[in-house]
């Protein structure tokens, strides 16, 4: 079996990524399985691209192993896109997923239905010897006028999917990942696996 380094601390992003990687024959490892757990990396980048393919690169650099990094995040029309690259931190980093949720809620607050476009967008970066590949997703919807449910993690729970009106945090792990900019990006890496691309 092949390991593939999964480089993120983030639990719901490791969660959703190992589904979506059963059955191809990986060894997943996440940054937590590794002893010692490699130093982080400044998020410097100002695209999901840039900074997708900075955490990749150096998380193979620091520990030889194939890796795949995730840079992902929120756009907001009436925010000007924002917090975009910077949904991890926007508030702060120290943060909960709660309380950053109600601060763009916050920032909301005056807002009509129809002024509430948003976007996920989330790309991919695999870098492995003599590969450097890039896989993209993105999903439209709506912010909410107050979190529902208890799934997911993050902004899931004011995110409204436009089909059923449901918020991300409603919805399975399944019905999650049909919709969202992460299944879309991981069914496109699932694509380049199976086509019989060795990953080392
Ligand atoms: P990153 O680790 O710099 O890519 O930060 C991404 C941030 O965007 C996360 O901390 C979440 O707040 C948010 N985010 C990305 N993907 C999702 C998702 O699928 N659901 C909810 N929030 C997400």
């Amino acid at each position: 079996m092949r390991t593939l380094l999964v480089a993120t601390t983030n639990r719901g992003k490791v969660r959703e990524m190992t589904a979506q990687l059963a059955g191809l024959g990986l060894e997943l490892k996440s940054l937590g399985d590794l002893d010692p757990i490699p130093p982080g990396i400044e998020e410097t980048g100002t695209t999901f691209l840039e900074n997708a393919l900075l955490k990749a690169d150096h998380y193979h650099a620091m520990t030889g192993l194939p890796t795949l990094a995730d840079d992902s995040g929120l756009e907001v029309a009436a925010l000007g896109g924002r917090p975009g690259v910077f949904s991890a931190r926007y508030g702060g980093v120290e943060l909960s997923d709660k309380k950053r949720n109600e601060l763009l809620l916050g920032e909301l607050s005056g807002t009509p239905e129809g002024d509430r476009a948003a976007a996920f967008v989330c790309v991919l970066a695999l870098v492995g010897k003599g590969i450097r590949q890039t896989f993209e997703g993105s999903c439209r919807g709506t912010i909410a006028f107050k979190p529902r449910g208890v799934g997911g993690f993050g902004y899931d729970p004011i995110f409204l999917d436009p089909g059923t009106e449901r918020s991300y945090a409603e919805l399975s792990l399944i019905e999650k990942t049909e919709r969202s900019h992460r299944g879309q990006a991981m069914a496109r890496l699932r694509e380049y696996m199976m086509a019989g691309t060795i990953i080392d």
